[in-house]
């Protein structure tokens, strides 16, 4: 794994001490980028006994990351040793835990101490743990993912159940699969990935399909020992690839935000040729095939799905679910399916955020009032009010079908400039004017009526207003957005 990031000289004169909430992919970063400035005084804080964030926490049969890995990876520690285009989830979490320990930030780890609380007092970051440590930072750095509170789904009796029911990013490991009667509820990319793993280890396999879903077919080709040699011995064509992909993808999420573009139509028609030739039966072809347009939900990207549930031992059920009961899910049209296993595939509430941590900024104002609405904020890093307290991947930014690292690199090299300024003495306390936030959120939601995501469909990118909860211009605008920070953005005291 080489190193290939420059280093930047900071020439700083202030002592800053920061706390880093979460040692998830984000929060790794932060601590590298912290550490490679010179300013080491920092603690990452994690809630779980490992790093790796959704990695850790997603380890359901057939997870993978169906971004390429080459892509979803750090720009500054790419690896040679994929095994896929598209990596099973347990490397990518090996690929981050070798970073934390190559960079040497696992050391400035805490495991297993959740943050409760965050209060502004005089200048400083008071916090304090569930496990009643305390500490005074001069810097906050959420880094606390967005899909990873569990949403149930609030169907009739879900505690009826006498077989093994989880949520998929809770697996539950003891449970026997092979020869079992599997029900998967929900068809989003994680149900697809975990239909797709267990259809020839299941019984039957019953995938309960409240929405049809635009399927991209993606192969999903090795790498080969040669493949592997050759990144090796010429790391160029790592960063290359690398390029080349985050170019694809750039295209893509441009496309993705102008609902009438021809790039989107591609997409569109990939999406339905996928379903034409790869479907052989017509009734089951038009149950699959969806009534709105493709990517207005998050694209589901499978080499494999309509193969998987067209197998004898598959079925879709597109009834609609009546109620769970002891032995199985009871569908509207009174057929009980009976079942062994039920996984609940039904996705995250994804407006949490750093929550249920308490957030108390300036003059005790506190975040869960601020966002009793909606989590909103400046560029989704910083809050009025809220000094020195930044996050990466916080509301309303680019979340779509585009690498998350990608993303968390251009907003860490952001805060990075706004942490210089602190740390030369320029001044004491930043953070986004309010009305810099206004104006940005009145034009975000202004320009995500022409999105694709709009469109009319039901998805977890709308919030409860049905505006997409992201970023809605194109990726090309979000990187030069990331380039600077705006000056009169921000208040300094
Ligand atoms: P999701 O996209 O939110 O899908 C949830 C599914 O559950 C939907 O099909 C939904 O149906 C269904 N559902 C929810 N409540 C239901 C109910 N009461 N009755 C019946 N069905 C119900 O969740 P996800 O699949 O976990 O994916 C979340 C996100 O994680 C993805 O969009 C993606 O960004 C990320 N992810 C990425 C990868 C990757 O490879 N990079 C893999 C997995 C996940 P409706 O569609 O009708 O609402």
């Amino acid at each position: 794994m080489g190193r290939t990031a420059e280093r930047t000289e900071w020439g700083g004169r202030r002592d800053l001490r920061f706390a880093i909430v979460g040692a998830g992919m984000a929060g790794i970063l932060s601590a590298i980028r912290l550490k490679e400035a010179g300013l080491t005084d920092f603690t990452v804080y994690e809630k779980a006994d490992r790093l790796g964030g959704t990695w850790r926490e997603n380890t359901y049969p057939g997870l993978a990351c169906d971004v390429p890995s080459h892509l979803y990876s750090y720009s500054f520690a790419l690896t040679p040793e994929l095994s896929r285009r598209y990596s099973p989830g347990g490397e990518i979490q090996g690929y981050l835990e070798r970073v934390a320990r190559d960079y040497e930030v696992d050391r400035h780890m805490r495991f297993g101490d959740e943050v409760a609380c965050c209060e502004l007092a005089t200048g400083r970051w008071r916090l304090e743990t569930a496990a009643g440590h305390r500490d005074e930072v001069d810097v906050v750095i959420a880094a606390t993912g967005v899909l990873h509170h569990p949403r149930l789904p609030e169907i009739d009796g879900l505690d009826d159940f006498e077989g093994a029911m989880f949520h998929s990013s809770r697996w539950d490991h003891e449970v026997p699969l092979d020869g079992a009667r599997i029900g998967i509820i929900g068809t989003g990319s994680t149900a697809v990935q975990i239909a797709s793993a267990l259809v020839d280890r299941a019984a039957k396999l019953s995938l309960f399909q409240r929405t049809a879903q635009w399927v991209l077919q993606q192969e999903n080709p090795p790498y080969t020992r040669d493949d592997r040699a050759a990144f090796r011995q010429n790391p160029a064509q790592l960063t290359e690839l690398h390029e080349t992909l985050s170019h694809l993808f750039g295209v893509f999420a441009n496309a993705i935000v102008d609902a009438d573009s021809p790039e989107m139509e591609m997409i569109a028609d990939a999406c339905r040729a996928n379903l034409e030739d790869n479907v052989r039966d017509p009734e089951l072809r038009e149950r699959l095939r969806p009534d709105y347009r493709a990517a207005c939900k998050r694209l589901v990207v499978s080499p494999d799905f309509y193969e998987a549930i067209q197998r004898p031992n598959a079925e879709l059920v597109t009834e609609g679910i009546e109620r769970i009961e002891s032995a199985g899910v009871r569908t509207r049209e009174g057929r009980l399916h009976e079942l062994d296993v039920l996984v609940l595939a039904t996705g995250f509430k994804v407006d949490a955020f750093m929550r249920p941590m308490a957030v108390v900024g300036r003059d005790g104002q506190t975040l869960e009032h601020l966002w009793s609405a909606r989590p909103n904020a400046y560029l989704s890093i910083s809050i009025p009010g809220f000094p020195n307290f930044f996050m990466l991947n916080g509301p309303n930014g680019p979340v779509g079908n585009f690498s998350l690292i990608e993303v968390a690199e251009l907003q860490m090299a952001y805060i990075m400039q706004l942490v210089e300024r602190l740390r030369s003495g320029a001044c004491r306390e930043i953070s986004a004017t309010r009305e810099a936030m206004e104006q940005f959120e009145a034009a975000r939601v202004e320009a995500a009526k022409k999105t694709v995501w709009m469109t009319g469909c039901r998805s977890w990118y709308l919030d409860d207003r049905g505006i997409p909860a992201t970023w809605p211009w194109s990726f090309d605008r979000f990187r030069a957005e990331m380039r600077a920070p705006e000056p009169t953005a921000f208040e300094y005291r």
